[in-house]
């Protein structure tokens, strides 16, 4: 990582005279929440210095955005960002033009070469591994069976083409019986969070072939490397597809806010990605 990354800098606003006060504090939660001042309008900051304000606003700024950027590239330096379009109304959350219409995730695309030298990718919250699915050929689009739609309708631990559906279980909702998901992201890691408040689990499609560092039912930690960026499933150039599940299996979220939405308001991100577009 280079650069600036994720330091959530901008504290030259801040008074750096020896005495700390509420004020200061909430400046920092500013600066650190953009200067969305509504979310800390139940501070008290005229009294004295409280260990439980503290707490408070180290609660608020940590809440929801617990994200860490999770692939090794800085987007407009040496990576570009095709956003999803969850609510299907052909704008990505800034009122661009996403990926496509309905696209389920943010896609980070590098190059080929990128691609055979090697980028990482990072777990971007602390989690447990739900599904890896790994194997399939890596250099999609082309002829290779991989790289095709499945010729029929999959059922439960089926794969075909570079579709592969997970065995039925519990996993419905946050987690009731039965159900099966399917993703045609060829080889992917979907890891389940907790404690996070909006972020059920994440996924991440399209790597490089048995390059998955992870196994099932791993714990794994923020930042930790579980494999490299490829270009399986059904993908037209080597990119990460990074998906948010807000309140339960399969149910999108949108790391980013935004006027065109669906998140308006908190973005999930611990840090705001730099954004050189
Ligand atoms: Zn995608």
């Amino acid at each position: 990582m280079s650069g600036g990354w994720g330091q959530c800098d901008n504290l030259g606003d801040l008074n750096y005279d020896e005495n700390i006060n509420i004020l200061d504090i909430v400046i920092i939660a500013n600066i650190v929440l953009e200067g969305n001042y509504n979310e800390i309008a139940d501070i008290d900051t005229s009294g004295t210095l409280d260990i439980l304000d503290i707490v408070a606003l180290i609660n608020l700024i940590l809440g929801d955005r617990l994200l860490t950027w999770p692939i090794d590239c800085i987007p407009g330096i040496d990576c570009e960002i095709g956003h999803a379009d969850i609510d299907e109304d052909g704008l990505s959350f800034n009122c661009d033009s996403p990926g496509y219409t309905g696209h389920q995730g943010t896609d980070i695309g590098i190059t080929w070469e990128q691609m055979d030298s090697g980028v990482d990718v990072f777990a971007a919250e602390d989690g447990i591994v739900l599904w890896v699915f790994d194997g399939k050929y890596d250099r999609c689009p082309d002829p290779h069976p991989d790289c095709n739609s499945p010729t029929s309708e999959l059922g439960p631990g089926e794969s075909d083409g570079y579709t592969i559906c997970t065995e039925l279980g519990p996993y419905c909702g946050a987690g009731d019986c039965c159900c099966f998901w399917c993703f045609a992201g060829g080889n992917i890691v979907i890891i389940e969070h907790f404690n996070t408040g909006n972020i059920f689990a994440t996924r991440y499609d399209h790597f490089k072939k048995n390059s998955i560092l992870v196994n099932q039912f791993d714990f794994v930690t923020k930042g930790q490397k579980i494999g490299e960026v490829g270009s399986s499933g059904n993908s037209t150039g080597p990119h990460l597809h990074f998906e948010v599940w807000g309140s339960g299996y399969y149910e999108l979220a949108e790391p980013w806010a935004g006027p065109c939405g669906p998140n308006f308001d908190n973005y999930l991100w611990e840090c705001y990605p730099p954004w050189n577009e």
